[in-house]
C-alpha cells in the first residue's frame, strides 16, 4: 500500500522540478492570489505536488499552461559562501536549466581563498577566481563575485540590502543557496542573508540601486558540509546534465583532492546516483525547501 502514493507523487516532484516552478501558471488555474503566497512561502513544489486540485478545474478552452510561461523570462541564480559550493551542489540543475532555456547566474560571496595551504589567500582567490570564471562558462552560467573575505560573511544588514540588491539586478525566478545548518559559519551566513534578502528585495521601503523584485522560489542545497537536519524534498533529474556538470567542476583544483582531502568529485557523483535511484532515474539532485512549503491541502480523502 506504501509503495503505491510514492510512486505516484515522487514523478510529481520530479517534473514540477524539471518545469522550474512555474508559479505563473499554477496562478493561472488556482486565481492570482496564490501567486503572492506561493511566492513568499517558497511553495511551489506543494502547489506542483497537488495535480488533483488542479485537474478538478474545469479544462480552460486556451493553451496548456506551459505555454503561458515563457521559457526566457526564467532565470535561476544560485548563491554560495564559497566558489565551488555551488557548482558542486547544483552545477548540473544549472546545466539542465539552462539547457531549457533559463538564464543562469552563479553569486560567490567569497572566492573561498582561504583554504589553500599552499598558496597565500591573494594567490589562491586569483586562482579560485580563474577556475570560477571557467566552471561557470562550462556549466553555461554568468558569475558574479560578492565582495566579502573567506571565513568572514557578516550577518549584517548591510550584507542582506547587498544580496538583496543582487536579486533585484539579476531577477531570478528561482534561487538556490545553502542549507540553515553547517559545520561552516559562512554557509549558516548566506542561507540567513539569502532568505532575509528575497523577502527584502520584494519590499519597495528598502531602497537599493535597483526596483523591487518579487516572485522567487527559494531552495536549499544538499551539500555534506551543511548535513544536519537537511531533509531531500524536491528531487530534479539531471541524468542529462550530468556528464557536462562532472567535467566541468572538475576545472577547480580542490575537487581533484590535492588541496583538501576530502574527494570531492567522489562524493557528489555518489549523491547523484544515489539521490538518482531513489528518483528512479540515472542521476538527480535533490533539495530542501522552507518548511512552510512543505504544506499539502487535500480536499478528497483517497
Ligand atoms: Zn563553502
Amino acid at each position: 500500500m506504501f509503495a503505491t502514493p510514492s510512486r505516484r507523487y515522487m514523478p510529481v516532484l520530479a517534473i514540477g522540478a524539471l518545469l522550474g516552478a512555474p508559479i505563473r501558471a499554477i496562478a493561472a488555474l488556482l486565481g492570482a492570489p496564490v501567486l503572492a503566497i506561493a511566492a513568499l512561502l517558497c511553495a511551489p513544489a506543494v502547489a506542483i505536488a497537488q495535480p488533483a486540485t488542479a485537474a478538478a478545474q474545469p479544462a480552460p478552452a486556451a493553451a496548456p499552461p506551459a505555454q503561458t510561461s515563457p521559457v526566457r523570462d526564467r532565470v535561476v541564480l544560485a548563491i554560495g559562501a564559497h566558489a565551488g559550493d555551488m557548482e558542486l551542489t547544483t552545477g548540473a540543475v544549472l546545466v539542465k536549466a539552462k539547457a531549457q532555456g533559463a538564464r543562469v547566474v552563479l553569486l560567490h560571496l567569497t572566492l573561498g581563498e582561504g583554504g589553500n595551504p599552499r598558496l597565500s589567500p591573494a594567490d589562491y582567490g586569483a586562482q579560485k577566481r580563474r577556475e570560477a570564471e571557467a566552471v561557470a562558462a562550462a556549466l553555461g552560467a554568468e558569475v558574479l563575485f560578492g565582495p566579502y573575505r573567506d571565513g568572514e560573511i557578516p550577518d549584517t544588514d548591510e550584507a542582506r540590502r547587498y544580496v538583496a540588491d543582487v536579486i533585484r539586478q539579476v531577477k531570478p525566478t528561482l534561487v538556490l543557496t545553502h542549507w540553515r545548518e553547517s559545520l561552516h559559519k559562512d554557509h549558516i551566513a548566506t542561507h540567513r542573508l539569502v532568505t532575509d534578502a528575497v523577502l527584502l528585495a520584494t519590499l519597495a521601503g528598502v531602497v537599493t540601486t535597483h526596483p523591487p523584485h518579487r516572485g522567487v522560489s527559494v531552495w536549499f542545497a544538499e551539500n555534506w558540509e551543511d548535513a544536519p537536519r537537511f531533509s531531500p524534498y524536491i528531487y530534479v533529474d539531471v541524468s542529462d546534465a550530468f556528464d557536462t556538470w562532472r567535467k566541468a567542476v572538475a576545472q577547480y583544483e580542490f575537487v581533484g583532492g590535492t588541496i583538501s582531502s576530502f574527494p570531492y568529485l567522489q562524493y557528489y557523483t555518489g549523491l547523484a546516483a544515489m539521490r538518482g535511484a531513489l528518483a528512479r532515474k540515472a542521476h538527480a539532485v535533490a533539495f530542501d525547501i522552507d518548511s512552510y512549503g512543505k504544506r499539502r491541502v487535500i480536499g478528497e480523502i483517497p
